[in-house]
């Protein structure tokens, strides 16, 4: 009795009884409901997502304002100066190497912005502030790093100024050795570091420093 109402359901009268599709395909009038309010719940499903997502991009905008808003009247001066001086810089760097910077400034202000805070420091999560971040390359340009977006790192001044032409694997691991150590001998260390920063290394062919 069921199969004979759906039979009489699926069968279409004007092509004589015979149904244009395999009988896998015919549809029943509950099929077609279902298909029905399937297709209206994924449009309806689809808005509401859209919905979803612009509300939640307009609450990140708005987070993202407030956070910048904590900062106060002098620091973000400061920050907007410092990422446009960082820019300008690299942009300069980079064009001296050939290479051209793959992001905008207003990338570069995101992402320093979100890696500002107490314990942000890339590589010994020390504090980065608006007024002493600096940019660093994961692999320095003058070992063959790029200048690109995913080779930069946000780091405290301290780092900054210590790393020099260690990769960032070199320098994590120097950092752990330096923990190792007792503060007053890292502190000189350090600071060792920080003065020969600005010594340029003179690489003979053997890769050994020139007058070794
Ligand atoms: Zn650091």
């Amino acid at each position: 009795m069921t199969s004979t109402i759906r039979r009489k359901h699926c069968v279409r009268k004007d092509i004589g009884g015979r149904s244009p599709l395999p009988n896998s395909r015919l549809l029943t009038p509950a099929k077609k409901i279902l298909q029905a309010r399937a297709r209206i719940n994924r449009q309806r499903f689809g808005i509401r997502c859209l919905l979803v997502l612009i509300v939640k991009s307009q609450e990140s905008a708005i987070r993202k304002k407030e956070a910048f808003m904590r900062l106060n009247e002098r620091q973000q001066a400061v920050f907007m100066q410092r990422t446009d001086t960082w820019y300008q810089r690299l942009k300069r760097r980079a064009q001296a190497a050939g290479q051209t910077l793959d992001y905008p400034l207003a990338d570069l202000r995101h992402y320093v912005f979100h890696n500002l805070g107490r314990h942000h420091c890339h590589y010994c999560c020390g504090p980065v502030d608006p007024g002493t971040f600096e940019i660093d390359a994961k692999i320095p340009p003058e070992r063959g790093g790029s200048f690109n977006f995913h080779n930069m790192a946000v780091v405290c001044k301290d780092c900054g100024q210590a790393k020099g032409w260690l990769d960032h694997f070199e320098y994590r691991e120097l950092i752990s050795l330096l923990r190792s150590w007792a503060p007053r001998i890292r502190r000189n260390f350090i600071a060792r570091l920080q003065a020969g920063r600005n010594i340029p290394l003179h690489l003979n062919h053997d890769g050994r420093v020139s007058g070794e």
